[in-house]
């Protein structure tokens, strides 16, 4: 006799692939710094109820942005001398690019753009907040708690809406697809630097 299965045995693994897990690389970017916009712009992806896993205050240097000394370590020892002929020691300057982060192969598609050194200019000035964040959906909905790519379009409520008005300013980044969360995160930490954990919330967020 031939056995009748029952759909719902089916049922959970088709929710679970509806509800697939999601990472997104959401990073402040310098003006967001500058301006100390940095926690107010983590506890909106906290309050949404998304989870964080990765996070580090992080200058991407020229150097680094260029490729120069990509993928070697390099520690330069600055000598200078002041006028009155004492020799003078700098700190030592650690070009260590043993993480992957490279602004440009992270803006990679927007290359043949006319503003993309004005883009690589910004993001190097100064630190830049990363940070990863995971749960059902996270690409789409930070995406949207983001705001359009133009601050003046971008409806109130949102991150740049609230609190930027120009593209060439517009304080946060976030990935626009899973695949660009994973290859993102991959691009600006280093394995080790990523969490994982349960949040106690984690009942009272979903059923
Ligand atoms: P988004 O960051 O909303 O995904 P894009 O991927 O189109 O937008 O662009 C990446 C970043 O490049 C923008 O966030 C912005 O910082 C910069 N950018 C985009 N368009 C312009 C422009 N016309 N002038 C200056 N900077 C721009």
């Amino acid at each position: 006799a031939r056995t009748t299965v029952k759909p719902a045995i089916f049922l959970p693994h088709l929710i679970a692939s509806l509800q697939q897990v999601d990472q997104t690389y959401i990073m402040v970017k310098p003006d967001g710094v500058q301006r100390g916009l940095v926690g107010e712009i983590i506890s909106r992806f906290e309050k949404k109820g998304f989870k964080l896993t990765g996070l580090k205050l992080f200058q991407c240097s020229k150097e680094l942005a260029e490729g120069a000394g990509a993928c070697q370590k390099e520690n330069l020892h600055r000598r200078a001398h002041n006028g009155r002929g004492a020799k003078l020691y700098f700190a030592r300057v650690n070009l260590e690019k043993d993480s992957n982060v490279d602004s440009i192969e992270h803006y990679k598609d927007l290359k043949q753009k006319s503003f993309f050194p004005k883009l690589i200019d910004y993001i190097t000035s100064g630190p830049v907040v990363c940070m990863a964040w995971e749960g059902v959906g996270v690409v789409a909905s930070a995406r949207k708690l983001i705001g359009a790519t133009d601050p003046l379009q971008a409806e109130p409520g949102t991150i740049r809406g609230d609190l930027a008005v120009q593209t060439g300013r517009n304080v946060v980044h976030g990935s626009d697809s899973p695949e660009n969360g994973k290859r993102e995160i991959a691009l600006w930490f280093k394995e080790g630097e990523l969490c994982e954990w349960t949040p106690v919330q984690a009942p009272w967020l979903r059923e």
